[in-house]
Order: structure tokens, then sequence, then C-alpha cells
């Protein structure tokens, strides 16, 4: 670089500084040429956090609007949320209708930047979800393109519209996920697009593993033994994938009432249809639940994790540790039933 003097440094420096603060308020990831500089990305919850997380890795700054824990149906986005969608490069978003306080958020941030739908190519389940489930085999169901029956189900009143949202219950849409999200990474920040199919890669290949897995383990269980009650209805993928079969107490979104003459009724199909177990979920109401296991007496399985992951330093704090936690609480259920053990 050709020398410069002292008085001409001062004019510059500012002058770049400038450059990067606008930068970083219109597009950081566009501005940076510095191959240091990490992208902002704000996910809608936690599951979408910890993928982009995996593919993302010191590249991205990564955060969740729904923290874990927490009912992303039910969640209200608070000032600090618009602050921090108004300042992100990237936004990755479930879509399907989960967020439903999502539009109101973006329009209220302003927000100008990539946006990534995770499940925009994941194969997709119509809410049909109930209450009253079909079981595979009581009518003819449609066979998928992955040769297990679609469970439709008993209609019941949702607030997500026609698609179902939980797609990532099944691994497979969670490598779909994966897909989409390195695609969107890739596009918002290309200087470092190889390192992120390179880890989504990998990650891909822990799926399959974790899918293979999932599907071997769950074929071991006699179909009778695989039914499940559960509080909200967010488990249709992964009765689609897994087959097992999910009676929820409440809808899609987890704040459905459950009627005195509803839980009556589950109370008779528990005892009556030879219930497998019984599992609470985090961040969904719980209470009915309880109250069915107590009224019949069924084997009750602790908690699944359904919109949330766990707190970290939990089994479940991270997609594929929520799977297997999941998995081997179901298993576990299941085997007592089938061995006979006493409740
Ligand atoms: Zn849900």
């Amino acid at each position: 670089m050709r020398p410069t003097g002292s008085g001409t440094l001062k004019n510059i420096v500012p002058r770049v500084v400038a450059v990067l603060w606008l930068g970083t308020a219109v597009t950081a990831a566009q501005a940076a040429g510095a191959d240091n500089h990490r992208i902002t990305v704000v996910t809608t919850f936690s599951i979408l956090a910890d993928m982009v997380e995996h593919i993302g890795a010191e590249q991205v700054q990564v955060s969740s609007l729904v923290p874990p824990e927490t009912d992303a149906h039910s969640f209200e986005p608070r000032p600090q949320d618009v602050k921090t969608l108004s300042q992100a490069d990237v936004l990755v978003s479930n879509g399907l209708g989960f967020e439903s306080w999502l539009p109101g958020l973006q329009q209220a941030s302003g927000f100008k930047g990539d946006s990534i739908v995770a499940s925009s190519q994941a194969q997709l389940l119509k809410a049909q979800h109930t209450v009253a489930p079909a079981y595979p085999g009581s009518r003819e169901t449609p066979v998928d393109d992955h040769g297990h029956d679609d469970h439709l189900q008993a209609g019941h009143d949702h607030d997500h519209g026609a698609i179902d949202p939980h797609a990532w219950q099944d691994v497979r849409n969670g490598q779909q996920y994966v897909q989409a999200i390195a695609r969107g990474l890739s596009k918002a920040d290309p200087n470092h697009a190889s390192l992120y199919q390179e880890r989504a890669q990998a990650y891909t290949r822990e799926l399959e593993q974790l899918d293979t897995e999932l599907r071997s383990e769950f074929a071991t269980i006699p179909a009778d033994r695989r039914k499940i009650i559960t509080s909200h209805d967010a488990f249709g993928y992964f009765a689609r994938a897994y087959g097992v079969q999910f009676i929820a107490v409440a809808g899609l979104s987890g704040r459905a009432e459950v009627s005195a003459r509803s839980l009556a009724g589950l109370v008779d199909r528990t005892r009556n249809e030879h219930i497998t177990g019984i599992f609470v979920e985090s961040g969904a109401g719980s209470q009915m639940v309880e109250q069915l296991a107590r009224e019949t007496g069924a084997r009750v399985g602790g908690k699944l994790y359904a919109d949330t992951l766990a707190r970290p330093g939990q089994p479940a704090d991270s997609y594929v540790g929520m799977m297997h936690w999941n998995a081997s609480r179901l298993l576990q259920v299941m085997h007592a039933a089938n061995d006979g053990t006493p409740r």
C-alpha cells in the first residue's frame, strides 16, 4: 500500500467504520469482506436454532425468539424481539402457519434480511388430527412413498390451516430442514457456502442413521402396543414415520379446552382400547393428561418434547437428543407393556 500521511488516515478510518456500520444495518453478510465475520441468524424456535448451530458453527451468531421449554404456539413477541429481528441478517422459521405471531413481528421489526423457511422441502401431512384416531388397518389409508401408512385421523378444530406444521417430528423431514437451512445460509453468506454444505452433509448422515435406528426399534414393538395418549397434537409426523399411534387430548396448538364430556370419552377409550401409555409434553398443557392417567391407571411415560428443546445440559437439548429422548421414553413404556411389567 502507498504510504499515507497521518492526516489522510484520520480521514479514512472514520469513513471505513461508517461504511461497516451501515453494512451491519443493511445486510452485514454482504457488506463484510472479512473472513471472520459472523452472520446474525434469528430462528423462531429452539429446534431450528440447534440445526443452524450445527450448520453455521463459528460462522454464525444464532439466537431463538421462543426460548427452550416455552410454548411456540402461544408465544407473544416482546419489544426486545423486535430489536433482535431488526438486527438480524437471516431469519429461519418453520413455516406452515406454525408461527402465527411472526408476520406481525416481521412488520414491526422492518426486517429486510434473508428468510429461510425450513419446511420448504418437507414431506407434508394434512392436519386431520385428533381426539379420535383411526388405527392402521381400520380403514383404507394412503401409503406414502416411504411405504408407511398415513395415519389419517378424524377431523378436529385446530388453528394451523390444512397442513400439520410439526414436520420436524419425522427425521427424514429433519434432513430436508437441514438442506433448506444450508442453502439459505450459503445464499446469505456465499463466502462460507462450502463450509455450510460440508457440515450439512455430515449432519444429514447423522440424521439418516438416527432415522434408521428409530424405524428399526419401533418395528420390534407389536402394533397393538404402540398406542399413546399425549397432550397436544404434535406427533402426526412421528406417527407416520415410526408407526406409533398418538391420541391427543388437545388440538394442534395445545390450547384447546377439553370438555368434561370429551374427557369422559377419553377415559373410556383409554380403558377399552388398551392404551399403552400417557405422556405429558414440555411447553403444552398437561393437566388433562395427568387427570386421565389418574382416572384410568394407564402407565405414565413422562415428558415428551414436541415443539421445543430442553434447556441446555438436558438430554433433549438438541434436535438429535430430543428425538432420541422421545423415542426412548416411548419404547420404555411399550416394552414394559409388552413384557407385562406392573405399572
Ligand atoms: Zn405444536
